[in-house]
């Protein structure tokens, strides 16, 4: 009995979904080496393959040719293939950008809040949304969205430094029709960068793996397999809110003794007995050059790549990941004081594990990380078996 190529079911696109997976992890893999990840046979990959270009999910180009082994070609992205749009709330601006399969966001909108109130900035990035999926309107198939801030379900529930709470980001797919069926996801951006070195940076390849990212204070996320713990609303990984801090400060959050307040620009200012700096991540930059002339500066570094190196060790005994990444300016203010920084870590680290602690590498994507973690996000929701039958159902009605 002939199927019906309108009813696409989910189960007939999870070898579709299981190819995808392994373009995405290895840009630019040919075609040989994706099917022998998967363990298919050459008809099977054949067929594969050829369904899938013809649903314009993938497409091939000539690849290379190596040695005396038969012609094969590279898999890359369709030129009429499935979209996604990323956004990225930052501290002071955002930036919305549109992605393929191939995983790379292109910017295609940005602004700074310039002190506007939080409808108005949320309706800009609304009408930017709406502005791109006009442009791309069958094509785009789901929205993430990072925010520098703690989200819970569609919620985002606070954006220290904006002030805002109790936002319901819903509003951004307000210029999309529902017929569309676009779905909007939300993600903490210290979560959304470590997906995004876990899938494609520094801890590519790792099982289980610790991002940490210092701004106005820390994140981070503990990414297994290839998932970020999330918790039960989504707000896992605050983890400058334990308290292996100076229990003397109290953290705005309402906690004492917060990590957040020794290891950030916030932690530098009080040190030097300079005011709190409005840009905590500008001051680290302005003063990192600074810190041979001047002792007290020194000593400020010192300071607090100690407390970041320590926390660190106490966050290996907790999680046992196999590599550790530092994204926003922890990688500055370790690179500032390398050896307090080493001498912390390693003094933090329990007995058995100092003979071979594991690596603190600087991440990747750099500040570029909540954005390809959005990216990744919602193409997870493009490709998945379900996704993808929806995309089939709706590009060939
Ligand atoms: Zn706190």
């Amino acid at each position: 009995m002939a199927q019906d190529p309108r009813q696409a079911a989910p189960v007939r696109w999870s070898g579709a979904a299981q190819l995808l997976e392994v373009v995405r992890s290895e840009p630019g893999i040919t075609r040989a080496a994706a099917v022998q990840r998967l363990g298919i046979g050459s008809g099977g990959a054949t067929e594969l393959v050829a369904r899938m270009r013809q649903a314009r999910l993938l497409d091939e180009t000539p690849a290379p040719a190596r040695g005396r082994g038969r012609p094969t070609t590279v898999l890359g992205p369709h030129a009429h293939g499935p979209l996604v749009l990323a956004a990225d709330l930052r501290a002071a601006d955002w930036r919305l950008a549109l992605a393929g399969i191939d995983g790379a966001p292109q910017v295609v909108a940005q602004d700074a809040y310039a002190g506007e109130e939080l409808d108005v900035a949320l309706s800009r990035l609304a009408d930017a949304i709406g502005a791109a999926y006009r442009r791309k309107t069958k094509r785009l198939r789901a929205i993430a969205v990072s925010v520098a801030g703690t989200i819970s379900g569609a919620k985002l529930v606070q954006f220290t430094s904006r002030g805002w709470h109790d936002v319901d980001l819903s509003v951004l797919t307000a210029n999309i029709p529902d017929r569309a069926g676009i779905r909007l996801l939300l993600g903490n951006d210290a979560t959304l960068a470590g997906l995004a070195e876990s899938r494609t940076g520094a801890a590519r390849s790792a099982a289980t793996a610790l991002h940490l990212i210092v701004a106005q204070g820390i994140g981070g996320a503990l990414v297994v397999n290839g998932e970020p713990l999330a918790g039960a609303h989504g707000a896992a990984g605050e983890y400058g809110h334990i308290p292996i801090g100076d229990p003397a400060l109290v953290c705005p959050c309402g906690a004492r003794g917060c990590w957040d307040l020794t290891v950030d620009g916030r932690a530098l200012a009080r040190h030097r007995g300079d005011a709190p700096p409005d840009d905590p991540v500008g001051y680290v930059h302005d003063l990192v050059g600074r810190r041979e002339a001047d002792e007290a500066t020194r000593r400020a570094f010192e300071a607090v790549a100690g407390s970041l190196g320590r926390g660190i060790g106490g966050l290996v005994n907790l999680h046992d990941p196999e590599v550790v990444t530092l994204g926003g300016v922890a990688a500055l203010l370790r690179a500032a004081a390398p050896e307090a920084f080493d001498t912390a870590y390693r003094d933090g680290l329990m007995a058995f594990r100092k003979n071979s602690p594991p690596p603190v590498r600087d991440a990747e994507h750099a500040e570029d990380g909540p954005l390809y973690g959005a990216v990744a996000l919602a193409m997870d929701h493009v490709t998945s078996p379900a996704g993808l039958a929806d995309w089939v159902d709706r590009q060939f009605v």
